[in-house]
């Protein structure tokens, strides 16, 4: 079964288990996981670095395989023939007029096949499913995760099971209906839906997509950081500005780089920014605690309105090694920075997504951006997926008799 170019490593306590079977958490760590706490035993997937260095000369030719070499799948036939992740990276120059300038880069992961980032990670889990004959796949999802999911198992003729709070937005509960998907509304929250989810697969035998779960759904989401680091030419950015909510985006972003790093593309970390709500920053908050405390989430960017933080122990891990920024943000900067980013760019982002901008602002506000630096904003998600949330900034006028009178006055 399966690839064996790789290994799951445990984040907690370092034991490495060999491929050729599917695993979750480490058996050890996540023994004594308790519910209502981030679990233990998040496993990370690692490759034989060394080995890979001696396997090509320019990262140009890891780029044309398509990076099988840093994946956990056999072959790049078995991804879905969407055109996931290759997504367009905008670059604007600000200029404040006091002869300080710098670049932002937008990273537009809204132009996905399910227009959000999450079909990276969907990607990499169907293929491996479908090289080791899992014909359906489960996830619980707050809505990006599972319609993604069920956009890409209809592009690979796989059943899907989506596990949803029933207070997802009707976008997103729209499209998983439409991409044909069995979905499961529960009453309760995202974390009720991911234990159903669990239970589900060991009762009937499903593949799991949860993310900080699943170990694959890093490995997918990491390739944004090789298209990154592409797309700026090697130029490593300043800071790169990630909305986060469970900590899985931020650690594959993270992952991305790390086997960069690894692979000696790169000869040092960028600077990753974690942004969260000050409505929803349980992940954050809880960096370098004793004890992990949960404040109940309240923000309106539902992607990053999460009570337990998932990834939290693997996200902590990453920060507190290469020195990542942490902060937060209002849900008004969020709205505001969606609206900048609209009126301004054309780019049209789900509140989560533009809170990573609206981190940006603020530190622009604080004077923490430096003359001539590159720095990146991750949009995760569109706009269009979540309308009710943006519908304070509305003002739709009357509607008019078609006159030129009433046009004037309308004006
Ligand atoms: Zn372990």
């Amino acid at each position: 079964m399966g690839k064996d170019n790789f290994k799951y490593k445990c984040t907690d306590c370092g034991k490495e288990y060999d491929p050729g079977r599917i695993m979750y958490l480490c058996p050890d760590c996540s023994a004594s996981n308790t519910p209502g706490l981030p679990p233990r035993g998040v496993l990370k997937i690692i490759y034989d670095y060394q080995k890979i260095c001696g396997s090509f000369n320019t990262f140009e030719e890891l780029k044309q395989k398509g990076y099988i070499d840093l994946l956990p799948v056999k072959s790049v036939d078995s991804l879905p023939k969407l055109k996931i992740g290759r997504t367009p990276l905008y670059t604007i120059e600000i200029n404040d007029g006091r002869n300080h300038s710098f670049r932002i880069h937008f990273k537009d992961d809204s132009q996905n096949p399910t227009y959000s980032f999450k079909d990276r990670a969907s990607a990499l889990v169907s293929a491996f499913a479908q090289e080791n004959n899992l014909n359906t796949i489960v996830t619980a999802s707050t809505g990006n995760a599972g319609s993604s999911l069920a956009g890409v198992c209809a592009a690979q003729r796989q059943k899907a099971v989506i596990i949803v709070p029933q207070k997802a937005p009707l976008a997103k509960l729209t499209q998983i209906l439409m991409y044909g998907a069995t979905i499961v509304p529960v009453k309760g929250t995202y974390d009720d839906a991911f234990d159903l989810s669990i239970l589900a697969s060991k009762e009937f035998g499903w593949y799991n997509r949860n993310t900080a779960y699943n170990p694959l759904t890093i490995e997918g989401k990491k390739i944004a950081s090789f298209e990154l680091i592409d797309q700026l030419h090697f130029r490593l950015p300043d800071r790169i500005f990630v909305p986060a909510g469970d900590g899985v985006i931020i650690s594959g972003i993270y992952k991305g780089f790390e086997d960069l790093l690894l692979l000696n593309i790169i000869d040092r970390m960028p600077v990753i920014v974690a942004v969260q709500s000050e409505k929803s920053d349980n992940l954050i908050r809880n960096i370098g605690q004793k004890e992990f405390k949960i404040i109940p989430s309240a923000t309106i960017a539902d992607s990053i309105s999460v009570d337990i933080p998932r990834n939290f122990f693997m996200a902590q891990q990453y920060i507190q090694k290469y020195k990542g920024e942490i902060i937060t943000v209002s849900d008004e900067e969020i709205l505001r920075a969606s609206s900048t980013l609209s009126k301004n760019t054309g780019l049209f982002a789900e509140p989560a997504a533009s809170a990573a901008f609206a981190g940006l602002i603020s530190y622009q506000q604080n004077r923490m951006i430096a003359n001539k630096s590159t720095n990146v904003v991750l949009l995760t998600g569109s706009g269009l997926k979540d309308l009710k949330a943006v519908s304070s900034l509305i003002d739709m006028p009357e509607s008019i008799y078609p006159s030129v009178d009433n046009l004037k006055k309308l004006l």
